[in-house]
């Protein structure tokens, strides 16, 4: 055997190749397009992500539809015993996929691994499948007629999910999905594809068949590719609001199931009576990620692999220029820069430090957009009612929290305001993962939120089965409709 005269290309240039994985293994894309990964703490690539072409899509597709059959057949109890061996892999090894998070999305480790538990609650309600499933029995609903329904898969179906948590909101999808009995074809974020690859291997590993879940990375062209595909019949979608309103009037125009989640403005209310301390600790936690010091400009910047990290960077140079040209224009548009996140932040990587604006107002940009990034705004209101209708004028309805000690204040809160998920002295109001996540307004498109009953609901559709077993001795003839009698 005669030594390769050079190095592979990997070894060479120190960037890896991310490959499609269809039918229980890897792909390399043909289209000859890529996308560049980058490890946002050092600002250099990392990765070269292939982009599918739509014969890709189908090959993936393709794999799916011939898995469905053999796969929807399994048994409840064998489901269960593979979702129970997943969710021992991914315990096992969170740790793994918490360092590629953090390699190619940037948020510290602890984020990351939080990240990871939250998804691994989703695939611990997936273990209840059996239970999940079960349906409703009617005896004697005529004479001699029962009558009782079934929820059965919807066939292939596909999830496409955005950069911010690249292995949770996957598992939202590909979780619910595979216990209903439905195959599947994910289209990860472009921008930190490598944990969808870990991925598709552990459930091999796990024991999940071949072509039961499949991932093909790409841009608009693979999502057209999903949308437009005959044989796919549901789409699940988390990304920003245009592209989730674009998703979801494609996806249904062509007959598809969408529940197609968009973005968000969150909005934290603090009553004059709220542990203000308590309050603030939580605007940090919910607005610059780990929860770290009390006071702001105390929270570390820095690569996420470095435990004393408390805040790593922003996922592509752009992203941080757009985020930190909120702060730059703040000033103009008459709002105050307390804290400005621009000074100090380390020269290499996408780093922006937090910053804080006061007397932010609606009408200003860094009030109508969403900003998503380290940047909290401050509006001051005179009254409990005029906060509510900020939050209730705005287009989006994701999650919105409220801090007081007076119970009725909250209550009063929960009944009036317009959104899908509230918090009561919780900043983050994400539902555990046996209730279900989702927004109001722009903020979902669909009638179903994601994972929980409502995941359950999306991934299967209902059958009535009304049946009569006639006594061959003593029955006559009756074709008619069974009438109650
Ligand atoms: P994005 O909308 O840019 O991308 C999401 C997905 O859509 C990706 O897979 C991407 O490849 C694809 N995509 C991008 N442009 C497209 C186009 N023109 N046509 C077809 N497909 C396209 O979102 P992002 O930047 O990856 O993620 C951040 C956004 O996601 C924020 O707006 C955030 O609020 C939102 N988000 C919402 C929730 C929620 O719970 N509602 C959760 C996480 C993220």
């Amino acid at each position: 055997m005669t030594e390769l005269a050079t190095p592979p290309v990997e070894e060479r240039t120190g960037i890896t190749r991310i490959s499609h994985w269809i039918g229980g293994r890897s792909v390399a894309g043909g289209s000859g397009r890529s996308g560049v990964v980058f490890n946002p703490a050092t600002g250099r690539q990392t990765g070269a992500v292939d982009f599918a072409t739509a014969e890709e899509v189908d090959q993936a597709v393709q794999a799916a539809k011939q898995a469905a059959p053999a796969w929807r057949a399994f048994s409840l109890a064998k489901r269960a015993e593979l979702f129970f061996n997943i969710r021992e892999l991914v315990h096992e090894r969170r740790e793994e996929v918490a360092k590629i998070l953090t390699s190619e999305h940037g948020k510290v480790l602890s984020d990351a691994m939080g990240e990871v538990t939250r998804g691994l609650e989703v695939i611990e309600f997936c273990c209840g499948i059996p239970t999940l499933l079960k349906s409703e029995y009617s005896e004697q609903a005529s004479t001699g007629v029962d009558v009782y329904s079934i929820r059965q898969p919807l066939g292939v179906v596909a999830g496409i999910t955005p950069f911010n948590f690249p292995v949770m909101v996957p598992m939202w999808m590909w979780a619910p999905a595979l216990a209903c009995g439905n195959t599947f074809v994910l289209k990860p974020s472009e921008k930190d594809p490598s944990a969808s690859i870990w991925t598709a291997e552990l459930l091999k590993e796990a024991g999940v068949p071949d072509g039961v879940f499949n991932v093909v990375h790409g841009d608009k062209v693979a999502v057209d590719a999903v949308l437009e595909h005959p044989d796919i019949s549901a789409v699940s979608f988390v990304g920003s609001t245009p592209i989730a309103r674009y998703v979801y009037e494609t996806a249904t125009s062509r007959g598809k199931r969408c529940q197609a989640l968009g973005g968000a403005k969150n909005h934290m209310i603090v009553l004059p009576d709220a542990d203000v301390d308590m309050a603030a600790d939580a605007a940090v936690s919910a607005a610059y990620g780990s929860a770290g010091e009390r006071c702001i400009p105390k929270v570390k910047v820095g690569d996420g692999m470095d435990p004393s990290s408390e805040m790593g960077p922003l996922v592509t140079r752009e992203h941080r220029d757009k985020v930190a040209s909120y702060v730059e224009g703040a000033t103009a548009e008459g709002a105050k820069v307390l804290v400005d996140g621009r000074e100090g932040a380390p020269e290499e990587g996408f780093f922006l430090k937090p910053s804080l604006l006061d007397d932010v107002k609606p009408g200003m940009k860094a009030y109508e957009d969403e900003i998503f990034g380290p940047v909290l705004g401050v509006t001051r209101v005179g009254t409990y009612d005029e906060a509510v209708k900020l939050v209730n004028d705005n287009p989006y309805g994701n999650g919105t929290a409220i801090f007081t000690r007076d119970g009725g204040a909250a209550r009063q809160f929960q009944f009036d305001v317009q959104a899908g998920m509230v918090g009561i002295n919780v900043p983050i109001p994400v539902p555990v993962a046996y209730y279900s996540f989702g927004g109001w307004k722009a903020s979902l498109f669909g009638d179903r939120h994601i994972y929980g009953p409502e995941g359950i609901d999306f991934y299967t559709r209902g059958k009535v089965v009304t049946s009569r077993w006639p006594d061959p001795a003593t029955s006559k003839v009756d074709l008619g409709f069974p009438q109650t009698r």
